[in-house]
Order: structure tokens, then C-alpha cells, then sequence
């Protein structure tokens, strides 16, 4: 077992069939091993930096079903709000004087904010906010749409791929298509965004083939982030009577996903900390090393209800800003307030320029 852990510690790759083995056999100890050799690699990377991003949960329309989220349209019980575009750019200067370079504006699929929308808002934050990284998290759109809010001044975009597993993908989500999802990342990349992709652990039915291919995927596609989070069930969904996943399997995926793609940036994920109330700081022993504090306003918190018992959802943005970086110092590691770019993307950036040197 432990010949395995640090053959992907120094190498970066296993096999499917070896995942699957080293997945049925973690006990206490080859956890802490594998832990402690992803927090290794993940300082080698980015040394002991955590980045703050102020996340903006703009609007919780959506127009798609996925069984297991609580904003999904037929939860007819859900409250639905939309921040409008000035309402965001004040949760932005709120976040700027804070000290956050980064924005992170999550929703629902609303086509409520269309291209147009977005393009004016997107303009008008990197207009105010020169020296930010702009984040979208809202979904599936045209490929024309990615490239006008890319070309608008958008410099990242979260999608995750939510299951390696095709049939539990198209079961998850009744009108999506599995292709599609990766076909949207691919086109995402191809555009120039800094990409961030992702999946549950703990998914009613998973296995963990399916938990294997999830990291064969992210390998191969390698993203600039991924985010990893236990699925957590709400009572207004399908799903609501499944387990949820657990923390020590999200902690496994996260130190699995550090060395087999070291250069990405990894969320604590707010679900993880909502699994246990020192999940986020579990997850950045783990080889995390990314923290998005909640910039939305608290009026609107609690209708952004992904799963139950979500936290962060009272607290002031200043609270919120002080309380993880108490946490953060707490478990060992330094605040960055910057930008915090992607290893990869100043890699890119380096081989654009000497292309376009010769
Ligand atoms: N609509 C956008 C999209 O599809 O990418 C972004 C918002 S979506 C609500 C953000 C993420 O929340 C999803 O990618 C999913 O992984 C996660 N999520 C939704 N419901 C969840 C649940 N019940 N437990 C854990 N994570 C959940």
C-alpha cells in the first residue's frame, strides 16, 4: 500500500485498477501517509499559500433538475432571488476593500442574465477592479456566449464534471447530457479560460471505478482547479432520504487529486465544512489550498440552498474574511490575498509569449 502512495507521490500516476485497490484499503495509517505526502506536494507547488476568493452567489433561479441540488427548478419550495448587476458590483467593492482580488460569481443556469448582461457587468467589475480575477461558476451556455464573456474580461470558469460515470450522470440529470458537460470544458480550455472541474463523493450508487475514472478524467483534462466536495443531501430533492458522502473519502479524493495533478488549485470546499466543523482545515492538511469566503449579501444566504445545514450563511463578509483566516493560520498556513493564478496558466502564458517571440 504504501509502495503505491509513493509511487503516485513521486511519478504522479497510478492505474484504474490500482485506484480502485488503494481505495478499498485505507485504513487510519495509509490515509495519514497519503495526506502527509500531498500536503508535501502541494508546498513543493504553491508552498504554504491559501487564496482567498469572495464568492457572490448572484442568483438561485436555475433552470435545470439535477436530482441532488436543492436549487432545482421543480423544488417548487425553494426561495429564488436575483442580485441584480449593480447589487453585485457593490458586493464586489465591499469584497475589494476587503482585500480580495478575486471574484467569484456563482448561480443557478438563469437565463434571466443573458450574454448581454453578463458582457456590461463582466466589463463594468474588470473596469472598476482592474487588478481581479473574475471567476463565472453559472453553468452550461453557448460556445458563443464563453467566448464573449471571456472576450468581456472573465478570466476563469468553473464547471464541474460532477461524475466520470455516464450512467449516473444521465440518472443525476434528467435533461443534461454527460458529453455535452465535457464538451463545454474542452471548448472552456480551447478559449483560453483558466478551468476549474470537479465532482461529488459519496453520490447515491458511485462506486469506486466511478471515483477512479474521476481522477483518470481530471488527469487527462487537466484543469487549473478542482473542486471536490461530499454530496450532502437536501429534503426537497429526490435524494433526500440517501446518505451522504463522507469526510474521509472527499479528504481521500482531494490528496489523490493533489498528486495526480499537482499543479491545481483545490478548494476546502464550503460542503466539506458543512460535513464537519473542521473539514475545511482536514482538506488543506490534504493538499487543498484555496478558501472562498461568502460575499453575498446575508439577506440572501440562506435561499442559496444547495443542501441542508450549509454554513457561512449569517455572518458579516468582514466576519466571515477574519474568522478563515483565523482558521487558516490555526492549521498552519499563510493568507493570499492575490490573484492567486494557476500554476499552469503562467506556464501557458510563458510558452504564448516565446511562440510569439519567434
Ligand atoms: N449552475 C452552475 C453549474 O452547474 O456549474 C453552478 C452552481 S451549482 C449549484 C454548483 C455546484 O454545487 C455543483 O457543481 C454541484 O457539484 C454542487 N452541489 C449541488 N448540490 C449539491 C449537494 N446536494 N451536495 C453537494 N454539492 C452540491
Amino acid at each position: 500500500m504504501r509502495q503505491l502512495i509513493h509511487k503516485l507521490y513521486s511519478r504522479g500516476g497510478l492505474s484504474r485498477d490500482e485506484i480502485v485497490y488503494l481505495l478499498a484499503r485505507l485504513d487510519a495509517g495509509v490515509r495519514k501517509e497519503l495526506y502527509g505526502l500531498a500536503d508535501r506536494k502541494r508546498r513543493e507547488k504553491y508552498g504554504d499559500k491559501v487564496f482567498l476568493r469572495g464568492l457572490i452567489e448572484f442568483s438561485s433561479y436555475c433552470r435545470r433538475d439535477c436530482l441532488y441540488c436543492g436549487l432545482r427548478a421543480s423544488n417548487r419550495s425553494a426561495e429564488r432571488y436575483r442580485l441584480k448587476p449593480p447589487e453585485i458590483l457593490d458586493c464586489c467593492r465591499e469584497g475589494y476593500g476587503l482585500g480580495y482580488r478575486t471574484f467569484v460569481l456563482q448561480s443557478g443556469e438563469d437565463p434571466w442574465y443573458t450574454e448581454e448582461i453578463l458582457v456590461n457587468l463582466i466589463q463594468e467589475i474588470k473596469a472598476e477592479f482592474p487588478d481581479t480575477a473574475l471567476t463565472l461558476s453559472i453553468g452550461e451556455r453557448e460556445d458563443r456566449t464563453y467566448q464573449r464573456l471571456y472576450e468581456a474580461g472573465a478570466d476563469r470558469f468553473l464547471l464541474r464534471h460532477e461524475t466520470a460515470s455516464p450512467k449516473l450522470y444521465q440518472t443525476l440529470h434528467p435533461s443534461m447530457s454527460f458529453d455535452n458537460r465535457r464538451r463545454c470544458l474542452k471548448v472552456l480550455q480551447e478559449i483560453g479560460y483558466q478551468v476549474g472541474a470537479g465532482f461529488m463523493v459519496g453520490l447515491p450508487g458511485q462506486t469506486a471505478d466511478d471515483l477512479a475514472d474521476d481522477l483518470l478524467y481530471l488527469q487527462a483534462l487537466h484543469p487549473d482547479m478542482i473542486g471536490i466536495g461530499p454530496f450532502i443531501p437536501h429534503s426537497r430533492t429526490p435524494l433526500s432520504g440517501a446518505a451522504a458522502g463522507t469526510i474521509e473519502d472527499t479528504l481521500a479524493m482531494v490528496a489523490l487529486a493533489r498528486l495526480m495533478v499537482p499543479d491545481a488549485l483545490i478548494p476546502a470546499t464550503t460542503a466539506l465544512g458543512s460535513l464537519d466543523s473542521e473539514g475545511r482545515e482536514k482538506a488543506l492538511k490534504a493538499g487543498a489550498n484555496i478558501v472562498m469566503p461568502n460575499l453575498s449579501p446575508i439577506a440572501v444566504r440562506t435561499k442559496y440552498a444547495l443542501y441542508n445545514n450549509k454554513i457561512c450563511t449569517g455572518d458579516e463578509s468582514a466576519a466571515c474574511r477574519h474568522c478563515l483566516e483565523l482558521r487558516i493560520h490555526a492549521a498552519g498556513f499563510s493568507v493570499d490575498m492575490g490573484r492567486g493564478d494557476s500554476l499552469k496558466s503562467f506556464q501557458v502564458k510563458r510558452l504564448t509569449a516565446s511562440q510569439s517571440a519567434q
